[in-house]
C-alpha cells in the first residue's frame, strides 16, 4: 500500500561542456521543471562525463558553477528536488566498475554516442569516452529511479542502462530498479540550425548551429535569421522539409502553438518573418532566465551551500545502493 503511495522516482543529469542550448533546454530541462511537481526528483550535473572530451580545467569549473546555477535559474527547487554535482558522490565511480565488469566490450563498441564522439575527436578516443554508457549506468542505478526524462539521444544509452540493471539483477538477485525512458513528444530532438540533419549540440564548433542559453536576444534572433532552411518558402511542415520542420517544432514547443495553428498563422508569409517570429519567441523565453541566473552567480557562498547539501543527500542514497550491489557482488562489507 505504502509502496504505491509513493511518488514515481525520477533522475536526469547534464554535462558542463560548454553552455547549454536551446536543444538541451527543450529536450530536458524544461521537462526537469514540470516534473518535480509530480515526481521524487533526481538531478545532476555530470562534470565527471565531461571529461570524455578535453576540457580546460578552468572553464570545466566555471561551467560546473554554472551549469548548477542555471538548475536553479529555470526553476527547479531545491525544496523539491534534489540537485547535485556527480563528482561529489563517489559512490558513482565507485559502482560503475562493478557494472563494467558486467558490460560487455560488443555493447560498448555498437553506442552511436561513441561513434559519434570518437570521430569527432579522432585524436583522443579514450577509454572513458568507451566507457561512459557505465558510467551513466551507474548515475541512474544509483537512485533507483522509476523513470529517466531524457532527450531522444540518450535512447540508446537508457537502454543499456536497463540490460545492465537486469543483467545484475539476473545474476547477484535483485539489486536495482530497471528503469524506463521518458522522452517527451515536443522539443525531444531539436537539430542544428546549420545541419537540420544533425541534432543540436552544445559541444559543436560552429557557434551559429546553436543557441546558447546564453546568447541576447539580438544574437537569438541573427541566429536564427541565418537558419538553414529550403527554397520552397512556405512555412509548412513537411518531409525533406528539415530546416523548417525544425523551426516549426521549436516555435510550437516555446509557444504551445500546434504544427497546423502555425502553418494557418503563417500562410503567405515568408522564411524572414517566421525566422523573426521564432527569434522573438525564443528569446522572451530565456531573458527571465539569463537574469536569474546571474543573480544567483553573485553569490558564489550560497551556490557552493546547495552543492554541498545535495551531495550530503545525494550519498546517502547513493552509499545505501552501492553497498547493497557491493554485498551481492561478494564484497567484504565492515
Ligand atoms: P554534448 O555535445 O557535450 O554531449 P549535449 O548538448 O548532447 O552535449 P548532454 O549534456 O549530453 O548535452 O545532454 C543533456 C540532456 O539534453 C540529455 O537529456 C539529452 O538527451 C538532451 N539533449 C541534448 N541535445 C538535445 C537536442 N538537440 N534536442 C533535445 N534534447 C537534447
Ligand atoms: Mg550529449
Amino acid at each position: 500500500m505504502e509502496n504505491q503511495e509513493r511518488k514515481k522516482r525520477a533522475l536526469s543529469c547534464i554535462q558542463p561542456t560548454g553552455t547549454p542550448t536551446l536543444g538541451n533546454y527543450l529536450g530536458a530541462l524544461r521537462n526537469w521543471v514540470q516534473m518535480q511537481e509530480d515526481f521524487d526528483c533526481f538531478f545532476a550535473v555530470a562534470d565527471l562525463h565531461a571529461i570524455t572530451v578535453r576540457q580546460e580545467p578552468s572553464k570545466l569549473r566555471q561551467q560546473i558553477v554554472e551549469m548548477f546555477a542555471l538548475l536553479l535559474a529555470i526553476g527547479l527547487d531545491p525544496q523539491k528536488s534534489l540537485l547535485f554535482v556527480q563528482s561529489h558522490v563517489p559512490a558513482h565511480t565507485q559502482l560503475s566498475w562493478l557494472l563494467s565488469c558486467n558490460t560487455q566490450f560488443g555493447e560498448l563498441s555498437r553506442m552511436t554516442q561513441f561513434k559519434d564522439k570518437s570521430a569527432k575527436h579522432a585524436d583522443n578516443i579514450n577509454l572513458g569516452l568507451f566507457a561512459y554508457p557505465t558510467l551513466m549506468a551507474a548515475d541512474i542505478l544509483l537512485y533507483q529511479p522509476d523513470c529517466i526524462p531524457v532527450g531522444a539521444d540518450q535512447k540508446q544509452h537508457c537502454e543499456l542502462s536497463r540490460n545492465i540493471a537486469e543483467r545484475f539483477n539476473g545474476l547477484y538477485g535483485n539489486t536495482f530498479v530497471v528503469p524506463e525512458p521518458f522522452i517527451m513528444k515536443t522539443g525531444a530532438r531539436v537539430r542544428s540550425l546549420q545541419d537540420p540533419t544533425k541534432k543540436m549540440s552544445k559541444s559543436d564548433e560552429n557557434v551559429n548551429s546553436f543557441i546558447s542559453l546564453k546568447d541576447d536576444k539580438d544574437t537569438v534572433i541573427r541566429k536564427f535569421r541565418r537558419a538553414v532552411t529550403d527554397s520552397e518558402a512556405k512555412v509548412r511542415y513537411a518531409e525533406g522539409k528539415d530546416g523548417i520542420n525544425n523551426l516549426m517544432e521549436i516555435y510550437s514547443a516555446i509557444t504551445g502553438l500546434s504544427l497546423d495553428a502555425i502553418e494557418q498563422a503563417f500562410e503567405g508569409k515568408g522564411y524572414g518573418d517566421f525566422k523573426t517570429a521564432v527569434g522573438e519567441a525564443v528569446a522572451n523565453e530565456l531573458t527571465p532566465i539569463q537574469e536569474r541566473m546571474n543573480t544567483l552567480l553573485a553569490d558564489k557562498a550560497q551556490l557552493e551551500q546547495l552543492m554541498r547539501d545535495g551531495a550530503a543527500n545525494a550519498s546517502r542514497v547513493a552509499g545505501r545502493t552501492l553497498a547493497k550491489a557491493q554485498k551481492k557482488m561478494g564484497f567484504v562489507q565492515l
